[in-house]
């Protein structure tokens, strides 16, 4: 079979926006399936319409060799259809399930033999105030679906606290349950991205520590620092937090049968121990450094991974890289028009601004610099970030 080289994305966010500039340079073709017109890879956008319709995802298929996606939200039904009408969909139903289902994850990821925090599936208050009673009174409550950014997440000391969201799930009349558990007491957050090829071929990039603001992603340092210092290692296989990281990712991967590029979202606990908090399967805020930062930038190896090619370097050109988010952006003023100064102050900084309206909160860029001393990277990508603030 001759190589594929037409790639639909579905879903035009910043995400398909930023597999551009790569197939561009490969010289493949990416389509775009956008939800409506005028979005964030609006330039790209091949076809306008609902990835929640079978015909409507049918259709754009049948201009492409290979299915990816921008986000995880895809119903299972469509994905059927895909892969029943023979289309190559990377990841496959199968493996997106678990970054669409916490609930199903949590329980995968714990059947793998891999580290989570104490966790529940918990169907009324009653159950949740068990299970706040069996944890020193306070958990962490999280809807199953539909949940990004921190919004699907609250942390409880009361039986009732999650009593809305128990309530929209019986509206919704699907009923189901919310995911309790442990507050973890963690140290830091982490992200391990890895990348694999249908044949089975897998890359493992350097863990990164990610910083987050209200439950956004706010930096990340690549790699983790005092990353070399031991953990509680799994099974056996590796002993430093990179180590442990880095099979625990694999491990998942390879148990879920990921295609693509994931990320494992991870704690690192105050007793050493590494724990799976989320999976994403796609290019993901916390490889952003990797685009200016390693040999092989994630969305190239996205790229590389659903067309089944041989995976590219992963390591870092830089001992260290920062990438610091712009949330919100400039009140009144688009990211482009703060350019002058910034450009100035900081030649070093790579910006990057996804064409996005500025509003609270929002990821509507982000800044990257990269060098040897870690404490002046960050300084500097802080401080260029800055100018694209308020
Ligand atoms: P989302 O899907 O919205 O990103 P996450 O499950 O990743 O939600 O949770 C968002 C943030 O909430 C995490 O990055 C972490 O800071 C915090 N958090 C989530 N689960 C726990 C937990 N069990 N213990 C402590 N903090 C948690």
């Amino acid at each position: 079979m001759s190589t594929p080289t037409t790639i639909g994305v579905i879903g035009a966010g910043q995400l398909a926006r930023m597999m551009i500039p790569p197939a561009v340079e490969l010289g493949v073709t990416i389509k775009v399936l956008a939800e409506a017109p005028g979005m964030s890879a609006g330039l790209a956008a091949t076809a306008v319409g609902d990835y929640r319709d079978e015909a409507t995802v049918l259709d754009f298929a049948r201009t492409v060799d290979v299915i990816t996606f921008d986000h995880e939200h895809v119903p299972q039904h469509v994905l059927h259809a895909l892969v029943d009408a023979g289309v190559p969909v990377h990841p496959g139903p199968d493996a997106l399930l678990y970054a669409q289902d916490k609930l199903v994850m949590r329980r995968k990821v714990a059947e793998l033999g891999l580290p989570v925090p104490d966790w529940a599936a918990v169907e009324s208050a009653d159950e949740l105030g068990a299970f706040l009673d069996a944890h020193g009174g306070r958990a962490v409550v999280k809807t199953a679906r539909g949940g990004y950014d921190g919004k699907g997440v609250r942390v409880v000391d009361d039986k009732g606290g999650a009593d809305d969201w128990f309530q929209a799930l019986a509206e919704d009349g699907r009923g189901g349950a919310l995911l309790a558990e442990e507050l973890v007491d963690f140290t830091r957050e982490l992200a391990q991205q890895v990348a694999r090829r249908p044949s089975g071929e897998i890359v493992a990039y350097p863990v990164v520590e990610t910083v987050q603001k209200g439950g956004v992603c706010a930096e990340v340092i690549a790699p983790a620092p005092t990353a070399g210092e031991p953990a509680v290692a799994v099974d056996g296989a590796g002993t430093t937090v990179a180590e442990v990281a880095r099979d625990i990712a694999v491990r998942v991967a390879e148990g879920i049968g990921v295609t693509g590029m994931l990320a494992v979202e991870l704690f690192e606990a105050r007793d050493g121990r590494v724990l799976v908090n989320e999976l994403a399967m796609r290019p993901h805020n916390s490889g952003h450094w990797s685009i200016d930062g390693a040999v092989t930038s994630q969305f190239e190896q996205h790229l590389r991974a659903v067309l089944d090619l041989p995976l590219g370097d992963v390591r870092p050109r830089d001992p260290w890289t920062v990438m610091v988010n712009v949330l919100g952006g400039p009140v009144g003023e688009s990211l482009q028009q703060r350019y002058p100064q910034a450009m100035a102050a900081h030649p070093a900084a790579k910006l990057h601004g996804y064409g996005k309206e500025s509003r609270p909160g929002r990821k509507v860029g982000h800044v990257t610099v990269s060098g040897a001393d870690l404490d002046r990277v960050l300084a500097e990508a802080r401080a260029a970030a800055a100018f694209f603030e308020g």
